[in-house]
């Protein structure tokens, strides 16, 4: 499940930078509403040989998607069979050393597995219909974002404004693909070609993005491929000691041996790097889109990291609030994946840390104030 074998921080987001810096949230000022009358010199049989052409584009890149998650899944499928056949079966003589080997093993594989296929198969949450914006409400006349603005001003904005804590240009929110004004914390992902709540990265390795609808499941995913690298590390050592010792000599099995250990190690060492940087990142209610741009608060009374509670809180947003439900892939997190609850600044730049309850803004109570078009308009033209 590595990303790639880095140690730090910065080096692990960017083992998965092409996919976070594609989608994420990219500028879309030098974007125009598509013209629908591009087509309209082109005759019928080369609009066909284009569309097939554009299909079969779209299935090579689908396929390159997935190799990622062929990879791991063909990983997982020989780790399996050297720990469980090799070593547990064929090398350990202990019969009690088998059985705790054995059990151990498939525990942790089973919630790795768990885990990882309810990453991968998960669909993204929608964005509400309240933020939709259809292209018939987008007036086609005038120039740059004025006219997307202009048409959401007369139509959309008072429904979604109330929703937004975010200082983002209401002329920059709208996704021109899927039609929307973007909540709070959402980006459009290229890869996936929507828009996420909640966005955190698209990740090839689990084939996903990973969002609101499945982060639980992806730092489910770290933890116990973290678990499981270090228990087969630490469970084949002894073993390649005496190999290379030439205590014993097992054929085939001495190469099997070598092959895990490697494996183990070298994504052992990615999936911890990435591993303890999602802790961290999810302590402080930060997605890996916004540890690289701190998203600016509306009201000037927020924090810094207006979205962080309190590690406790923050934890259970994700989490959910049942403990005996925290080890498992199941969904358990809180909240709506739009409007999210703020942290008000007092004792911020004191304590650099988590606030108390009576600088919580919770989600429901908080309304902003409108935003001034005037003002934007100057910043996104
Ligand atoms: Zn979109
Ligand atoms: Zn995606």
């Amino acid at each position: 499940m590595g990303d790639a074998a880095s140690s730090s921080r910065a080096s692990s987001a960017a083992a998965e930078s092409a996919a976070v810096a594609m989608p994420a949230d990219a500028p879309e000022h030098n974007q125009s509403i598509p013209n629908t009358h591009s087509h309209a010199a082109a005759g019928p049989g080369q609009e066909e040989e284009e569309e097939a052409c554009s299909q079969t584009a779209d299935c090579l890149q689908a396929t390159a998607n997935r190799m990622p998650v062929v990879f791991i899944m063909l990983t997982a499928i020989y780790s399996y069979y050297a720990f469980v056949v090799v070593v547990s079966i064929q090398v350990v003589s202990n019969v009690g050393q088998q059985v705790g080997y054995l059990i151990a093993f498939h525990l942790l594989y089973a919630l790795f597995v768990w885990s990882y296929l309810r990453t991968f198969l998960s669909k993204p949450a929608p964005v509400p219909a309240t933020f939709a914006v259809p292209s018939t409400a987008i007036t086609v006349s005038g120039t740059g974002w004025r006219r997307i603005v202009d048409s959401m001003e007369r139509h959309h904005v008072e429904r979604v404004d109330p929703f937004f804590k975010t200082l983002r240009p209401i002329g920059e929110r709208y996704c021109f693909k899927c039609e929307i004004v973007r909540p709070d914390r959402c980006h459009h992902c290229s890869l996936c070609q929507r828009c996420m709540l909640k966005m955190d990265h698209h990740c090839p390795w689990v084939g996903n993005c990973v969002g609101f609808s499945n982060y639980k499941y992806f730092c489910l995913v770290l933890f116990y491929a973290h678990l499981l690298t270090l228990f087969l590390t630490f469970a084949t050592l002894p073993y390649l000691i005496q190999f290379f010792n030439s205590e014993i000599d097992r054929g085939s099995e001495n190469i099997n041996i070598i092959v895990l250990f490697m494996i183990a190690c070298a994504f052992g060492l990615g999936v911890m790097a990435l591993f303890y940087m999602h802790v961290a990142l999810l302590v402080r209610n930060m997605t890996t889109l916004e540890s690289t741009r701190i998203p600016r608060l509306k009201m000037a009374t927020l924090r810094k990291h207006g979205f962080d509670v309190g590690a406790k809180q923050n934890f259970i947003q994700v989490f959910g609030t049942n403990p005996w439900l925290w080890a498992f892939p199941v969904y358990t997190s809180i909240g709506n994946g739009f409007d999210f609850p703020v942290c008000a600044a007092a004792n911020d730049e004191e304590t650099g840390s988590a606030s108390s309850d009576q600088n919580l803004i919770r989600a429901p109570t908080i309304r902003p104030q409108p935003i001034s078009f005037g003002a934007q308009m100057k910043r996104v033209i």
